[in-house]
């Protein structure tokens, strides 16, 4: 039999965690996850969860999918490594980048690839800088970004995001990256409908860009959907407009499309889905639904053209940029998402039925109101419900009802993550519909769970 508390007290002895509170890690043991298939997951102690967070918002396809497994053991045995560094390459490398090509929208032409969407968001900040020095315009530095964005952890990712914990810790924001507000029409549109709360959120950004001078901006980075800042979807005139105003300055326009890209939205990259044309993709998670470790940056031709034609040397790179295992683990990825048409089941089946499933649990006494986008959702907690996300009543901070509710989740099998009092989901694409319901009923009793914890 599995002996739980021994791999807790190593665990607690020697792993340091991402994102962790290590002091109530060690007083209560950390959940020893130990194996998945499909869209379940199993725990040490035998007992099964429904991933309602496809691992970290990246296992598109389901846990056990042995054709991955074999496609990478098969180019573990003819090629585990090598590099792409000094004119050289290897098969899977490159195969992936015609891909990935193929399937962006018809602006890209080359990709850069990296290990994780950290990387990919750094590779971007070098990157754009140096398009604007081959153009001979080096004063054009300054990457805006927005509040609450998580773009990744090491020193330019968590500069880029907006998340004010990360900021503290480090000395960051590193020079020359600005934030905006995000377009959160919940906490911010009051009084406006959602479009013309688009359209504000939006002129934050020519405001900026016009603070600054536009000749010092370099380019503009967002999540089509924000992922873990709370699965804030824009309203549908943001994006457009952002887009105009990036034409109207000429500065780039990146979307970060680790979590939207891939099928999350129902379409392979989100930015299809919200009008944007952006110059610059970064990606990572769902290229390999998480099986191995992948990112990367899709290139536009407007910057690829500088790099390749006119830019030289760009002194910048991974040993793992290319990996060809990797890159097998992404090839057969990609061919599973095709083969099981699952991009358009997002758009026409299991979106909606999310969505529907979404719109049955804002009745909860608990929800104040829900929302979705593709196989994203999430809904808050309220104290006192409105009939407009705007007229309820928020539960003080220092009650912590997101977290237990959360705690409430993961005891009675259901992953479901917590942004503040925000409930969130991101469920991997292979969910069936059954599997749907078999979550949201998971989940209503949770809320009933939660509910009476916060009367007594
Ligand atoms: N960008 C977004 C939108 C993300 O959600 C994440 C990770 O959650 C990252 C970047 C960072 O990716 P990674 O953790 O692979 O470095």
């Amino acid at each position: 039999t599995f002996d739980t508390r021994a791999i807790q007290e190593l665990d607690a002895a020697h792993f340091l965690h991402p994102f962790t509170d290590h002091a109530a890690l060690r007083d209560k043991g950390a959940r020893v996850i130990v194996r998945g298939q499909g869209v379940y997951l199993w725990d040490s102690e035998g007992r099964q969860l429904i991933d309602g967070m496809s691992g970290l918002w990246c296992v598109n396809v389901g846990y056990g999918r042995t054709s991955i497994s074999q496609a990478v053991y098969r180019q573990m045995e003819t090629l585990p490594f090598y590099n792409s560094f000094f004119n050289t390459t290897n098969v899977p490398a490159v195969h992936l980048a015609a891909e990935l090509v193929a399937l962006a929208p018809p602006q890209f032409s080359h990709v850069f690839l990296t290990g994780s969407g950290s990387e990919a968001n750094d590779t971007i900040v070098r990157m754009v800088r140096r398009y604007w020095d081959i153009l001979g315009q080096p004063e054009r530095q300054v990457i805006i970004s927005r509040q609450n964005a998580y773009h990744g952890s090491t020193m330019a990712g968590a500069s880029l995001g907006g998340m004010a914990g990360m900021h503290a810790q480090g000395g960051l924001p590193i020079p020359g990256i600005r934030h905006i507000g995000q377009p959160h029409y919940a906490e911010q549109g009051q009084g406006m409908s959602e479009n013309a709360f688009g359209l504000v959120a939006a002129a934050w950004l020519e405001e900026e860009i016009l603070a600054l001078g536009a000749d010092k901006v370099a380019a503009f980075i967002g999540e089509p959907v924000q992922g873990a800042g709370g699965v804030i979807i824009p309203p549908a005139t943001y994006w457009p407009e952002v887009q105009r105003i990036c034409d109207k300055y000429g500065i780039l326009l990146v979307a970060d499309e680790v979590i939207c890209g891939f099928g999350r939205l129902g379409t392979w990259f989100g930015s299809e889905l919200m009008g944007m044309r952006p110059d610059l993709i970064s990606f990572a998670k769902g290229v390999t639904s998480g099986y191995v470790p992948l990112g990367g940056v899709l290139v536009g031709k407007r910057v690829a053209h500088a790099l390749v034609e006119q830019g030289g040397d760009f002194h910048h790179g991974f040993t793992y940029s290319g990996h060809p295992v990797a890159c097998a683990a992404a090839l057969e990825n990609l061919r599973i998402l095709r083969a099981e048409r699952l991009v358009e089941k997002v758009a026409l089946e299991t979106g909606p039925h999310l969505k529907a499933a979404f719109n049955q649990l804002a009745t909860h006494p608990l929800v104040g109101h829900a929302e979705s986008c593709g196989m994203m959702a999430g809904l808050n907690l309220v104290r006192v419900k409105g009939a407009t996300a705007h007229a309820c009543v928020p539960f003080a901070r220092a009650l912590h009802v997101g977290m237990l509710c959360r705690g409430h989740m993961f005891d009675n099998g259901v992953i479901m993550r917590a942004v503040g009092d925000r409930m969130i989901v991101a469920p991997p694409l292979v969910m069936t519909r059954a599997e749907i319901d078999d979550m949201a009923a998971r989940i209503w009793d949770c809320l009933d769970l939660t509910l009476a914890d916060v009367k007594a």
